[in-house]
C-alpha cells in the first residue's frame, strides 16, 4: 500500500494554511437547511467537512441554516442529527442560524449606519427589472438615496411588524452596474409574517441566505466554509459583507455537487416523491436518502467508503450508482451472516433418507469469528425451481434427471424421477443421496460441479422479501426536457410474499445483515411483526444491472 492517500485540493489548501501558520487549527461546518431528509449528496459534504477535521487539528459544527420559516421543521432537524451520527460523525457545536437573528439584525443596523444598506419599497417585479441582465447594467432604485435616519426608522418598523409581507426589503447598497449580478444591491432582509420552528413569532423579518451564511460562519469563526459550485458567484458578496462588517474573516471554498445516476439528489424532488406517495416515505428503501439507505441495509462504512472513492471535484459530474453498490457488497461480504432461503420453491424428496439431523455450517466463511450454526435436514426439502431443468443444455451443473449436485453443507444427491401434474408443472423431484458424501467427509472421489441451497420443508419459516431496483429508469431523470416523474421505474419494487427460510432467521433482529446464499444481501425491515418477517434486499451478489444493460 502507498503510505498516504494523496490530498484533494481542499486538503492541500488547508495543509498550506496550517504550514504557513495562518491557523493553528481549522473549523468547518456542515450547514443543512432543515427542509428535508439528507441524501447521498449531503453524505459527500458530511464526509468532506467532518473528514477534514479528523485529518487536521480542529473541529466541525453542525449548523442548521434555518432562515426560511416556511419550509423548516423540527422533524427534519431530528432526522439530520440522527443521520450524521449514524454515518459515524460527531459535531462539536450544534448551532442554528436562527440563534444569530439578534446579531444579524445588529449587523444590518451597522450597514445602515455606514450608508451601506437601505430600505426599498420597490415591488419584487420592480427589483427584478432594476437588476438588469448579465450584459446590461442595472438601474438604481428610487429609494436608494434615503437618509440613514429614514432607513433606520423604516427598518425598525419592518421589524416591529408594521408592514405586510413583501412590502419592503432591506438591500445592500453596493453597485447596480457591478459585473457580478449578485453585487447589484442584493436583498438582505425580507418581511415574512411566519411562525419559525425555533424563534416562534418573535421575528417577522428574516435574513436572506447571503446575509446569514457568511455571518454565521464568521460568528463561529469557521476557517474553511465549504459549499457547492453554484455558490461561486456568491463568494464576492460573502467577502464584501465580512469586510464591511469587520467580522472574523471566514473563507468560502467550492466543490462540485455530486449527482448519482438513476436517482435524484434534490430535497425538493424527493419531497415531491414523498408528498405524492410515489414512495412510502423519506426512508423508503428505494430513496437515495441516508434514512432510505439505512433501511435498505446499507452500512455507514459503505457510504463513507463510497464518498471517499468519489472524492471531490471542481466540475459537476455524474457518479455511477454501481459504485455505491460495489462498496456495500464489499462491506457486507465481510460482515453478513450466511443463511439459506428459497425464493421460488419446488419440492425435492429424498426417497432413501428418513428421520432428520442437524448439520453444522459456517456463518460466514470470510469471518471465522462468526462461528457455526446448525441447520435441520430431512427428506423433504425446497430448492429453487430454476435450479432444476428437465432437459438441460450442455454445461448445466445444477439438478437434472440422472445428474448429481451437492446440497450446500449436506449431501450429494442424484435426481431419479420427476413428478408433474396434468398441466406439466413439476410437483416433486425425487432423488437419492450418497450417504458418505456429507460435507466435510470423504466423498470417495466423487466430484460434482453444482452446489444448491435448500431448506427443510418441516422446519422452514415463511418470509416476505422485498426486492428493489433503480428508482428511475434513465440515468439522468432531471434532464430538463421532461418531468422527472415520467421516468420513475415502475418495477422498482417487487414483493415476494412467501419465500422459505431456514429456521435460524426467526431470530433475526433489526439492522442485522445477511447474505441469503446465491441470492444477495438482505436486512430485516422495520415493517416486520411477530410471525411475519420482512426482509429488504440491499443489493444482489453481482452487478446484474451492468450485465443486463450490456445485453440491450
Ligand atoms: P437540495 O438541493 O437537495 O436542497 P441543498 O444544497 O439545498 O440541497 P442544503 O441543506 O442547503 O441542501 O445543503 C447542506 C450542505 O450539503 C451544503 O453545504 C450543500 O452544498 C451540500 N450538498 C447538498 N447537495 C449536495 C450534493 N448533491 N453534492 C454535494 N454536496 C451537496
Ligand atoms: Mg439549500
Amino acid at each position: 500500500m502507498s503510505e498516504e492517500k494523496s490530498l484533494n485540493f481542499i486538503e492541500e489548501i488547508i495543509e498550506g494554511d496550517l504550514q504557513a501558520g495562518k491557523h493553528a487549527a481549522i473549523v468547518t461546518r456542515f450547514p443543512p437547511e432543515p427542509n428535508g431528509y439528507l441524501h447521498l449528496g449531503h453524505a459527500s459534504s458530511i464526509c468532506l467537512n467532518f473528514g477534514l477535521t479528523q485529518r487536521f487539528p480542529g473541529y466541525t459544527n453542525l449548523r442548521f441554516d434555518d432562515t426560511n420559516p416556511a419550509t423548516e421543521e423540527t422533524e427534519y432537524v431530528n432526522s439530520i442529527k440522527e443521520d450524521v451520527r449514524w454515518l459515524g460523525f460527531e459535531w462539536k457545536h450544534e448551532r442554528y442560524a436562527s440563534d444569530y437573528f439578534d446579531q444579524l439584525y445588529g449587523f444590518a443596523v451597522q450597514l445602515i449606519e455606514k450608508g451601506l444598506a437601505y430600505v426599498d419599497d420597490s415591488t419584487p417585479e420592480e427589483i427584478a427589472a432594476q437588476k438588469g441582465t448579465p450584459t446590461t447594467p442595472g438601474t438604481d432604485s428610487p429609494y436608494r438615496n434615503r437618509t440613514i435616519e429614514e432607513n433606520f426608522d423604516l427598518f425598525t418598523r419592518m421589524r416591529n411588524g408594521e408592514f405586510p409581507d413583501g412590502a419592503r426589503t432591506l438591500r445592500a447598497r453596493i453597485d447596480m452596474q457591478h459585473i457580478n449580478m449578485l453585487m447589484r444591491d442584493p436583498i438582505l432582509y425580507r418581511i415574512k409574517h411566519a411562525h419559525h420552528h425555533r424563534t416562534g413569532n418573535k421575528w417577522c423579518i428574516y435574513p436572506m441566505y447571503d446575509f446569514a451564511h457568511g455571518q454565521s460562519d464568521a460568528i463561529e469563526e469557521v476557517t474553511h466554509s465549504i459549499c457547492t459550485m453554484e455558490f461561486v458567484p456568491h463568494r464576492e458578496l460573502y467577502d464584501w459583507l465580512i469586510r464591511q462588517l469587520g467580522i472574523y474573516p471566514s473563507h468560502q471554498y467550492e466543490f462540485a455537487r455530486r449527482n448519482i445516476n438513476y436517482t435524484v439528489t434534490s430535497k425538493r424532488k424527493l419531497l415531491q416523491l414523498v408528498n405524492e406517495k410515489r414512495v412510502s416515505g423519506w426512508d423508503d428503501p428505494r430513496m437515495p436518502t441516508i434514512s432510505g439507505l439505512r433501511r435498505r441495509g446499507y452500512t455507514p462504512h459503505s457510504i463513507r467508503a463510497f464518498c471517499e472513492r468519489i472524492g471531490i471535484a471542481k466540475r459537476d459530474n455524474m457518479v455511477d450508482m454501481g459504485l455505491l453498490e460495489f462498496c456495500v457488497r464489499e462491506d457486507l461480504n465481510q460482515i453478513a451472516l450466511r443463511r439459506m432461503v428459497v425464493f421460488d420453491p419446488v419440492k425435492l424428496v429424498l426417497t432413501d433418507y428418513s428421520g432428520e439431523e442437524w448439520l453444522s455450517t459456517e456463518n460466514n466463511p470470510e469471518d471465522p469469528e462468526a462461528g457455526h450454526r446448525q441447520i435441520p435436514f430431512s427428506n423433504t426439502l425446497y430448492i429453487e425451481r430454476d435450479d432444476f431443468m428437465e432437459q438441460p443444455p450442455k454445461k448445466y451443473f445444477r439438478l437434472a434427471p440422472g445428474q448429481m449436485v451437492r446440497l450446500k453443507s449436506a449431501y450429494i444427491i442424484r435426481c431419479d424421477e420427476v413428478i408433474k401434474d396434468a398441466q406439466g408443472t413439476i410437483q416433486e423431484i425425487r432423488c437419492s443421496h450418497l450417504p458418505n458424501s456429507k460435507s466435510g467427509s470423504d466423498t470417495s472421489g466423487i466430484n460434482v460441479k453444482g452446489t444448491l441451497h435448500w431448506v427443510s420443508v418441516p422446519h422452514a419459516i415463511p418470509l416476505e422479501v422485498r426486492l428493489y431496483d433503480r428508482l428511475f429508469s434513465v440515468e439522468d431523470p432531471t434532464d430538463e426536457s421532461a418531468d422527472f416523474l415520467q421516468y420513475l421505474n415502475k418495477e422498482s419494487l417487487t414483493t415476494l410474499p412467501k419465500v422459505y427460510a431456514e429456521p435460524a432467521l426467526a431470530q433475526a433482529h433489526a439492522q442485522e445483515r445477511f447474505q441469503f446464499i446465491r441470492k444477495g444481501y438482505f436486512v430485516l425491515d422495520r415493517d416486520s411483526q411477530d410471525g411475519k418477517l420482512i426482509f429488504n434486499r440491499t443489493v444482489g451478489l453481482k452487478d446484474n444491472w451492468a450485465s443486463a444493460s450490456q445485453k440491450k
